[in-house]
């Protein structure tokens, strides 16, 4: 249980992103009741702004809870907590030498319960639900998202299916099967599996937890915003490079930075916020430089990073428009990219980076080659995993360095 006693958030209602409906937060909702879109959380900020203390907050020891005011959750009875977020900014002064960038951080999400950055939204949206009255869960996954909603719903007494390729990471397969999570393996990608976890919670009534299907795991995400702008000094950076696959932290991070200035606790700056996607399926790649607010489904969706294992996010519309509000772009890197960045992170900064997040440092690389990143600039690059759940991928003889 975190420490901060208050039950205050400033939570307000919920709105549409395609059709700007909105309705109440504290009914259970899943997308937009009119057209299906994905749903946001807006808070009452102007109150907010007069009575929450930026650094009161971040000084709190509750970790991604520090931001418990603007944060879903009503009654701190109902918050299922593993000790997530608070995770540390760390300068990679090494590799950005290389690189020839001279401000350069990792924010490294590897350290959270579960080993990875779903822990952050699984915690707020398992959180929210049960306060809601919530008690069987479904998910679809690529492999993390399932691991962390079996932590959380074993910790919240709660009951989850978690449907899975039969080629996800089996650090996931294990988790979740360790946690009494029921593990149902589909035969295809995440988006046969989404389908088969669509069906199931429409049969029997079970809250689907897909990425932007409920408003809640968005929210978890954002906090990493909020902890980047406190652990610059509230100076926000220039670039933002997010491994995107579903793309719910990228969403996340960019809703904080607007959050924070109508706070009052940035000014109008924002980092643009640059997309990283593998070779072997990037949807987003495709549509953001043919000019499209869409995605079509990438066929043949082949990357060894399981997270970036997403032919067609539910949230493109969302996604594309963060990167072109944000002034930011979209790169694809290949895996034995991955593989030689994931090395180098760890030989260098001594950092365990999952493949996903060393696709940043990869796509860095580009982006300073390419000039689309200045060597002064402030940059950010998210490690969204540990590397140590997938070992094999941190073999020498995987990367042939
Ligand atoms: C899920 C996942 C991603 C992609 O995250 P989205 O927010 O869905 O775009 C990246 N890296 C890792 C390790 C993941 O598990
Ligand atoms: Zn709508």
């Amino acid at each position: 249980m975190p420490i901060s006693k208050t039950d205050k958030t400033y939570l307000d209602h919920l709105a549409c992103s395609d059709c700007g409906e909105t309705t109440s937060p504290d009914a259970l909702h899943t997308t937009c009741p009119s057209c299906g879109g994905p749903l946001l959380v807006r808070y009452d900020l102007d109150t907010a702004r007069t009575e929450l203390d930026r650094d009161r907050l971040a000084a709190r020891p509750d970790r991604l809870w520090n931001w418990r005011e603007l944060l879903p959750v009503r009654e701190t009875a109902h918050i299922v907590d593993l000790g997530e977020g608070g995770m540390p900014l760390l300068e990679a002064q090494r590799i950005g030498q290389a690189l020839g960038v001279m401000h350069l951080w990792i924010k490294d999400e590897g350290l959270n319960p579960t080993g990875s950055f779903k822990a952050r939204g699984m915690a707020v949206a398992i959180s929210r639900a049960i306060e809601l009255g919530v008690r069987d869960f479904v998910v679809p996954t690529a492999g993390n998202a399932g691991g962390a909603a079996a932590a959380y719903s074993a910790r919240g007494g709660a009951r989850v299916r978690v449907d899975m390729p039969k080629d996800a990471p089996l650090a996931n397969r294990a988790e979740a099967e360790a946690a009494g999570a029921e593990v149902v393996l589909v035969d295809g990608l995440i988006s046969a599996a989404s389908a088969l976890a669509a069906r199931h919670a429409r049969e029997h009534g079970w809250f689907d937890l897909s990425t932007l299907r409920e408003p809640y795991r968005v929210e978890g995400k954002k906090t990493m915003g909020y902890e980047i702008a406190h652990q610059l000094g509230w100076r926000v950076p220039d670039g933002i490079i997010y491994p995107t696959g579903g793309g719910t932290g990228l969403i996340g991070i960019w809703k904080a930075f607007a959050e924070m200035e109508a706070l009052g606790w940035i000014d109008a700056k924002r980092p643009r916020m640059i997309a990283v996607q593998a070779e072997g399926c990037a949807p987003v790649y495709r549509a953001f430089h043919a000019g499209l607010n869409h995605c079509e489904m990438w066929a043949d969706a082949h990357t060894e990073a399981a997270g970036l294992r997403v032919p067609r996010p539910f949230a493109d519309k969302l996604i594309l428009a963060t990167l072109r509000d944000s002034g930011g772009t979209v790169v694809t890197v290949s895996d034995a990219a991955m593989k030689r960045a994931q090395h180098w992170i760890a030989r260098h900064e001594g950092m365990s980076a999952c493949l996903e997040g060393a696709a940043t440092i990869a796509a860095l690389d580009i982006l300073i080659q390419s000039g689309q990143v200045r060597p002064d600039e402030w940059i950010v690059c998210l490690n969204t995993g540990s590397g140590l759940k997938e070992p094999h991928q941190l073999r020498r003889d995987s990367a042939h360095v």
